[in-house]
């Protein structure tokens, strides 16, 4: 099924996630929904554009063409979660295969990559990305694939995108270099222009931003992995569902709008916990090791971030007082959400694996939503203060 985007950008991001492209004999202003498992043939010896909603689905095109358009790429396939969008394209790798890489990945991503290495007899090293010398060392012509995530969650560490994918490519031509885009979205960052051959995103994250959808995009601009990515998707049957989808596009059209406030809320609420005397990572500041490498590579630092407190009793005690944060796992919701990974997003980790990759259990991890930056600093404040005189609410 070939559906690529033909479409270039006409306006400026945050003109065109709001203009969908869809064609509707009735002029519906919205996108129409086809909640629909089967589509009626012609007739007996021809099939219409669309059979069987595993294959394809009406809904779930102009989804994925829209978010072609945004990324500005050939093929962008929807799934039904950011977990599925690597169970994908770990598909393409084969016995004997290995994989490159980072050691402080998204729990679910760590736990499928440990699989695949304890299963299916393909190799998977773990490296801290930050050292682009020690990546380039681990890369050899046995390296199918290479696996990105900028900034990490929750240390908020930065790849050098460019240079690796380069040398990837370098060594081994048929290398796939994968990104992990959640934590940036294509409204700051478009990794396939330095170099990457697949960016996926979860969906669940930003590009939905309310919570109420799982989903998943896989974006290429190669058509022979495009293909690839398509037969494993319709044979496995992980396309995003029809209400899913139209849910995304409706979300999409905010995303812009969203994910600017909640990254200006973001580097105020940093800021305030970094002069509090805090230690704090987020590449929004100055005092992050890779500012300027992350800046080089992106349009803004996002809306996640991670601070330690030196005490894990004191990090709990902020978390059970905040009022205003929702004391939840992901990000990218319009609200506010405070967590402590150890405990919870990258609980899947083993406490070894943590220590060994620098991951303290007072970590906590805020990820900021689009309410008023001041009471979400007053809230900070209020619940920090309590935490120090060791009350818990
Ligand atoms: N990648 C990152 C960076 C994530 O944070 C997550 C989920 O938290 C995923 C991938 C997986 O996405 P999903 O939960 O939609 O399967």
């Amino acid at each position: 099924m070939s559906e690529e985007n033909q479409n270039k950008l006409e306006y400026k991001l945050g003109t065109e996630v709001v203009r969908i492209e869809y064609e509707d004999k009735w002029g519906a202003s919205v996108p129409p929904l086809y909640q629909s498992a089967t589509f009626m043939a012609p007739d007996i010896e021809h099939m219409g554009m669309y059979d069987y909603t595993r294959s394809g689905n009406p809904t779930r095109t102009v989804l994925q063409r829209h978010l072609a358009k945004i990324i500005g790429c050939r093929q962008v396939w929807a799934v039904n979660s950011g977990m599925s969008c690597l169970d994908v394209i770990v598909r393409l790798l084969h016995p004997g295969d290995e994989v490159v890489s980072g050691d402080d990945l998204y729990g679910g991503t760590d736990r499928l990559l440990t699989y695949i290495n304890n299963n299916a007899g393909i190799k998977v090293g773990h490296y801290d990305i930050t050292d682009t010398e020690l990546i380039k060392s681990k890369i050899n012509k046995k390296t199918k694939m290479v696996i990105l995530e900028s900034p990490t969650n929750p240390l908020m560490k930065i790849v050098d995108v460019k240079t690796i994918a380069q040398y990837a490519h370098k060594i081994n031509p048929d290398c796939i270099v994968v990104f992990d885009n959640t934590m940036m979205t294509p409204i700051n960052m478009k990794p396939l222009k330095l170099g990457v051959d697949i960016h996926y995103e979860s969906a669940t994250k930003y590009l939905n931003g309310h919570h109420d959808v799982m989903g998943g995009i896989i974006a290429t601009d190669s058509k022979e992995l495009a293909d690839k990515l398509y037969f494993v998707i319709n044979s496995i049957g992980s396309g995003l569902a029809p209400f899913d989808s139209w849910l995304m596009l409706r979300g999409l059209k905010t995303l812009a709008l969203r994910f600017e406030r909640q990254q200006s809320n973001c580097i105020k609420v940093a800021q305030f916990l970094e002069d509090e005397g805090f230690v704090v990572h987020y590449p929004g500041l100055k005092s992050h090791p890779q500012y300027e490498l992350h800046k080089s590579q992106t349009k803004g630092p996002g809306a996640v971030f991670s601070f330690e407190t030196s005490d894990v009793k004191l990090s709990e005690r902020i978390i059970h007082n905040v009022d205003i944060f929702h004391v939840t796992v992901s990000f990218g919701c319009v609200n506010s959400l405070i967590s402590l990974p150890c405990k919870m997003s990258h609980a899947s980790i083993s406490p070894e694996v943590r220590k060994e990759r620098g991951l303290k259990e007072d970590v906590i991890r805020i990820c900021v939503g689009i309410e008023e930056p001041d009471d979400l600093i007053a809230d900070l404040k209020q619940a920090i203060d309590a935490a120090r005189k060791g009350i818990e609410n």
